[in-house]
């Protein structure tokens, strides 16, 4: 054992499980990651295995703490966070899962969301819960799971089985089955949670026809839920901090004041705003929900989505051949000094807000015969930060604040051509920090707060520090000229797939 103790993040996400240490100073030690199989068993469907979500977290755990040739003794806790919405049912006397996990992504239960429309539960839904109905949120998926998997009603109606997002399961699985609970942010994705009460909804639950047995207990974000009871670590450690995986890059990215926003740029953006103790509701088909709860202090936060961000990128390299790597992104598109007039809507599937049209198809305008793969590619880049914008100035409209600056994190983040482009048009400050591994930090940071690992967040803010800040460089006049360019640009691309054929 050394002197020195660590902080153990799980980030269990879509695409793989990932462990990171961190020391005292915020900074990432070691880190050890594992991908999990995608299962695609009908065109919508998206499901992961539990059992492989388990031991692909819990053998990430081990390695890193073996590569940094520490032992469990040296970890003072761990914090978790994960992909948000997933839905696991298992046994409480065997832990078996009675199905395989239903991904947030996942589109079986968009009839049941329609219907749920159709029957005028819109308003009820978003008031209680601060979310539009989705197919992507959990209530519907625990539905199909009781309606369509022989036996699971009767024996949830027994009181036999659990329901838990990915947060939920591993705490059971590292617990032994002893402990079941979730933390507010997780809880407030599954559409069956009370923002404002900070209970499950009775209303909600029969109109799913959910048994309250099934659902975890409810607990904050920062706090020591157990420790664990499994051999893996060598030693009892505690589990002290939960979030979903934007709330927490939220905390990690140390927006901790009202009005302080983060976007990540990964596959899609996704921006959280902290609103502080307000539920904003939405004009513009944002989502209000629990950024976290520490002590008896919940902090709420405004959310907005992009569906096609980085994965725009991904397209053009896998898609298009026109790069070989994302990198190039942005060698290709400084080569020309403007986008030639081209526009790109990167509406691959559907738009995210504050459009929220699922008809929408990615649409490429202006072409002319001199357009070349580099104005296609600074386009595709262009789009990503225009959809961006538009969601920055619908929380701007929703909070009645201007924002004066923006932090960024994920893997598209490294574009500097990105960034500078995303300062231009919002006219704000876009700021890049050194540690990016802010989901990450965002569960370390929770758990070593409840385990005084951390005293406290003026603690946290003296590790803050800054990789790269942009500033607005181009005149508004311009930018103004562009944006109305892409909201032309937007409006040709909705609505294309009724309007066709
Ligand atoms: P996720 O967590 O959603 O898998 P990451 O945060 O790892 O995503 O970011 C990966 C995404 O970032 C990919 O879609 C990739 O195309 C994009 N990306 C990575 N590097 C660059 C770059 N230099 N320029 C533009 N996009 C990039």
């Amino acid at each position: 054992m050394k002197t020195e103790k660590y902080v153990l993040a799980l980030d269990q996400g879509t695409t793989s499980s990932r462990a990171i240490l961190f020391n005292h100073n915020g900074n990432v030690v070691a880190k050890a990651q594992k991908p999990i199989e995608q299962y695609f068993p009908h065109p919508g469907w998206v499901e992961h295995d539990p059992n492989e979500i388990w031991y692909s977290q819990s053998s990430v755990a081990a390695e890193v703490i073996a590569k940094a040739d520490l032992t469990g003794l040296d970890i003072a806790c761990i914090g978790i966070t994960n992909q948000r919405e997933t839905t696991i049912v298992w046994d409480r006397e065997t832990s078996l899962p009675v199905y395989r996990a239903i991904v947030w992504q996942d589109r079986r239960t968009s009839d049941i969301c329609k219907e749920l429309q159709e029957n005028g539960y819109t308003d009820m839904i978003r008031e209680k819960t601060g979310l539009l109905i989705d197919a992507y949120f959990s209530a519907t998926k625990i539905k199909w799971l009781l309606d369509n998997i022989e036996g699971v009603r009767e024996r949830a109606e027994k009181g036999k089985l659990c329901f838990g997002t990915v947060d939920s399961w591993l705490v059971w699985k590292f617990t032994h089955g002893r402990i079941h609970v979730t933390d507010v942010s997780n809880a407030s994705r599954t559409m069956l949670f009370n923002i404002h009460t900070l209970q499950w909804d009775k209303e909600l639950l029969e109109l799913f026809g959910i048994p309250e047995s099934m659902l975890p207990e409810v607990k904050s974000s920062s706090e020591i839920y157990s420790e664990t009871t499994t051999t893996l670590f060598s030693t009892k450690i505690p589990i002290a901090g939960i979030a979903g995986d934007q709330q927490a890059a939220l905390f990690g990215q140390l927006c901790l004041e009202p009005g302080m926003t983060k976007t990540t740029y990964g596959t899609g953006c996704f921006m959280v705003m902290n609103t502080g103790n307000e539920v904003i509701k939405s004009e513009n088909n944002l989502l209000s929900t629990i950024a976290w709860k520490i002590g008896n202090t919940v902090t709420y936060a405004l959310e907005g989505s992009v569906f096609v961000g980085g994965a725009a990128i991904q397209w053009l390299r896998d898609g298009m051949n026109l790069i070989s790597n994302a990198a190039q992104s942005e060698t290709l598109a400084t080569s020309v000094p403007d986008n030639g007039g081209v526009y790109f809507v990167p509406a691959l599937t559907g738009m995210g807000a504050p459009y929220w049209d699922q008809y929408a198809r990615g649409a490429i305008l202006g072409i002319t015969r001199g357009t070349t793969p580099a104005h296609i590619t600074r386009a595709t880049l262009e789009g990503i930060a225009f959809q961006v914008y538009d969601i920055l100035k619908a929380m701007e409209h929703d909070t009645q604040r201007p924002s004066t600056e923006m932090r960024v994190d994920g893997g598209a983040v490294a574009n500097n051509f990105l960034m500078q482009f995303q300062s231009n048009i919002c006219r704000t400050k876009v700021i890049r920090p050194k540690v990016l591994e802010t989901t990450a930090l965002g569960a370390a940071y929770l758990a070593g707060l409840a385990t005084g690992f951390w005293r406290d967040s003026e603690d946290l803010r003296q590790q803050w520090s800054v990789d790269k800040e942009f500033n607005p460089e181009d005149t508004e006049e311009h930018s103004e000229k562009i944006l109305h360019m892409w909201h032309k640009a937007v409006a040709r691309a909705q609505a294309w797939e009724e309007l066709g054929d």
